[in-house]
This record gives C-alpha cells, sequence and structure tokens, in this order.
C-alpha cells in the first residue's frame, strides 16, 4: 500500500517535466497501479469463495450427519462406502493422501475401526486431526455403551467388541449425540461460524426427533418383541423402539458360527417362537438365512448404514427405512 502512494506521488511529481521518456515512465507506473488494482480484486474474489472445511469421516452415517451440520461451509468425503463391514476395511493409500489434507477428521471409535484408522492417522502426517487435538472427533462420546468393556474379554479370543458395543448410530437418539459431537468439533476449528452450526444442529435434531417419533407409533404394536440378529450390531436401534435382541448367531462377535451353534439357534429359535431373523447386508446372510429357513422365522436384511440401499441415501433416510422394514417383518 505504502509503496503505491508513492508510486502515486512520484508519478504526479514526473508529469511538472513532462517529455517522451517521463511519459514511457507515467505509463510504466500506470502499469504498476493497474497490477495493483487487479490483485485487490482477485483476493476480493478470493475472499467471497472461503476455502471448505475438509471433513473425512470413516462412514457415511459420520459423513451424513456431518453434512447436516456443516451444510454449504464443509466439503465430507467418508472413506468407506455403506456396504462395507466397517470391522475389516482394506486400508487404501489415497485414506492417508485424504487424512494428510483433512481439517476434521470423525470415527465411530470404541475400535470399530481399530484394523485401519489409527494406521492412516499416524500416516497422514497431519498432527491437527490426531486424538486429542482440535480437528479429532470421536462420535461415540455422550452415547451410552452397551456391553462397555469387560475385563474378561480381548480381542485375541476373537471377541471384536471388546471395547464396548460400537454398532450405536441406528438408533435415531445416539444420531442427536453423534451431531452434538460433529457441531463441537466443527466450532473448535472454526469459531467464526458457531452460530451457523448450532442453527443447523437444532434443525437436525428436529428432524430425527419427528423420524423418532413416527417409528415408534409404527412399533408400538411389537413392543416387547424379541429377535435374533447375526452379528451384534442391531441391539441400540431395537432397544429404542422397546424390543431386545435376545441372541447372535455370532457366539462371539466377528467368529463365524460352528455348525453345532447353528443347530443351536435353530432349535433356540423354534423354542422360544421367534419371528424374525436379522442380518445386515455385509454379514454371513447365507448363513443367517438357512437359520431363519430351518427354524420357520422370517429373515430380514436390514440396512443399518447410510448408503447400504438405494432408499438408505442418507442418514435421515436410513432411520426411516429401519423402521419401516422393521415394522413389516413384524406384521406378518
Ligand atoms: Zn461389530
Amino acid at each position: 500500500m505504502k509503496s503505491t502512494k508513492q508510486s502515486l506521488l512520484k508519478s504526479l511529481s514526473i508529469i511538472r517535466t513532462f517529455s517522451i521518456s517521463t511519459f514511457l515512465h507515467i505509463l510504466q507506473e500506470f502499469k504498476k497501479l493497474l497490477v495493483y488494482f487487479s490483485m485487490i480484486t482477485f483476493s476480493g474474489l478470493l475472499f467471497a469463495g472461503l476455502p471448505k472445511l475438509y471433513v473425512v469421516t470413516t462412514s457415511e452415517d459420520l459423513a451424513s450427519i456431518a453434512r447436516q451440520i456443516g451444510k454449504d461451509k464443509v466439503e465430507v468425503e467418508s472413506l468407506t462406502n455403506g456396504s462395507m463391514d466397517l470391522h475389516f476395511v482394506p486400508a487404501q493409500p489415497n485414506f492417508i493422501v485424504k487424512a494428510n489434507r483433512a481439517d476434521v477428521f470423525i470415527e465411530v471409535g470404541l475400535d470399530l475401526e481399530v484394523g485401519w484408522s489409527p494406521r492412516v492417522l499416524q500416516q497422514a502426517r497431519n498432527t491437527n486431526i490426531l486424538p486429542g487435538q482440535n480437528g479429532y472427533c470421536v462420535a461415540f462420546q455422550g452415547v451410552d455403551i452397551l456391553l462397555p468393556p469387560q475385563q474378561e474379554v480381548n480381542r485375541s479370543m476373537g471377541d471384536l467388541h471388546v471395547q464396548g458395543n460400537p454398532h450405536y448410530w441406528p438408533d435415531p437418539l445416539n444420531g442427536i449425540i453423534i451431531a452434538k459431537n460433529i457441531r463441537d468439533t466443527l466450532i473448535r476449528v472454526d469459531r467464526a461460524n458457531d452460530k451457523y452450526y448450532q442453527e443447523n444442529y437444532q434443525k437436525f435434531t428436529r428432524q430425527i426427533k419427528n423420524i423418532l417419533v413416527a417409528n415408534l407409533k409404527l412399533l408400538a404394536p411389537h413392543k416387547g418383541e424379541k429377535l435374533i440378529s447375526y452379528h451384534q450390531e442391531f441391539d441400540y436401534l431395537v432397544n429404542r423402539y422397546k424390543m431386545s435382541i435376545t441372541d447372535n448367531i455370532e457366539e462371539k462377535p466377528g467368529v463365524l458360527p460352528s455348525p453345532a451353534r447353528i443347530r443351536y439357534m435353530i432349535d433356540y429359535i423354534r423354542k422360544n417362537k421367534i419371528k424374525v431373523v436379522l442380518v445386515s447386508p455385509w454379514s454371513n446372510i447365507a448363513i443367517a438365512r438357512q437359520i431363519a429357513n430351518e427354524s420357520g422365522a422370517k429373515l430380514l436384511v436390514l440396512p443399518i448404514q447410510t448408503g447400504a440401499s438405494d432408499d438408505t441415501d442418507s442418514y435421515l433416510n436410513m432411520l426411516k427405512v429401519t423402521g419401516k422394514l422393521l415394522a413389516e417383518a413384524l406384521k406378518k
């Protein structure tokens, strides 16, 4: 700025002793001014289109919620798609590239991504998104965890849920807790838009509550219903609607059931008159189907992740679809 003012004064003083050479000199100074003004215009444009926060999540559910809270202030990308088993994700080099340029990193936690996400964070060379830093968000904080950590179980015994059951997002009320954790993280990283994130969170909360009310109404006739699931991933969901999972086909989460276990489950379903066997699209549907067929129960493949089916293209739609499918399966 100072140098430009000086240039102007210089240009004016030159006019007093006008000649061809001074005219050329003025022209040169004028060109400098033009460059200066175009720079101002360019920086103005940059300001108008401020870069969005780049948010990387480990799941499509977290990505969908982050989009609702961050809206046009964020660009959100999930490292996985909705049809993947989040316990077993093959880490790809582009995960590290994305984490490297992320402003915010959000994960489910409770060891769900323990096989791949810690490696991504370690190798990303981005200290802002490491656990404990402003750009890191673990979404379960505040969730009432089912099966909290037990001393006697560990991963070497094949159990995938040693930190407690990590499949908490299909419960609509946990969706509100996740949204709150994401809101707080966005505010930490981008304080200037505090109010914007608060408002989006309030709106999202109202939408979830409306879905919950509708689903509660839909499932009210089935209160107290007992169900079976393949993997321990439906408990938060069915508990919210006052139903329960009384046993799982997997004796331990992540362990393939033995033929003896399969026979036991067929008998168990018959004896207890269980109507529905739940399985997710990424689990062993063949075994679940065999057990359902032989015991006379109905098999329900429930898309409990955003993007697991065509109609679960957002977290809110996933909540609606799971409620509707559960009610339909239990009606018959
Ligand atoms: Zn699991």
